[in-house]
């Protein structure tokens, strides 16, 4: 961002110190490209108005370390441990017709062992190794 000076004979808005307070200034002249000569329409004291340094900021930004943890298959860790603990828990054989619960384990012909993550009347979401599936349960 590029910070101007107001141009000269305009008023602008700042502190004026006499005043103690925010008030409007004439710009008698600028003195150098970042300073004018300026005015308080109030008291009539005249003072040195400067930008505000543009650019250079101070503040290192901070190192992206590696820190910042970027999970390439969010769920396989879930899995991995799902597995861990129940991997010799014998799995439901996946039909379309059984009516599957919350957190069964699934045998699935196709897709293998796989965890019922979530149950509508008519889907499962279930957790798989590679994917999490919705797939078709309880059909009459
Ligand atoms: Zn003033």
């Amino acid at each position: 961002m590029t910070m101007t000076l107001p141009p000269v004979a305009k008023s602008f808005h700042t502190f004026c110190k006499k005043c103690d307070a925010d008030r409007y200034h004439t710009v008698l002249a600028h003195t150098t490209a970042t300073s004018a000569k300026i005015e308080c329409e109030v008291c009539h004291s005249k003072k040195t108005y400067s930008l505000p340094k543009a650019g250079g900021s101070t503040v290192k930004k901070r190192a992206t370390s590696g820190a910042t943890k970027v999970r390439k298959n969010s769920h396989a860790d879930e899995y991995n441990q799902l597995m861990m603990n129940r991997g010799d828990e014998k799995g439901i054989p996946f039909s379309i017709r059984t009516k599957f619960e919350l957190d069964q384990k699934i045998d699935h012909p196709k897709f293998g062992a796989g965890f019922v993550k979530n149950v509508l009347a008519d889907r499962v979401d279930v957790m798989f190794q590679d994917e999490l599936k919705t797939l078709i349960h309880n059909k009459q």
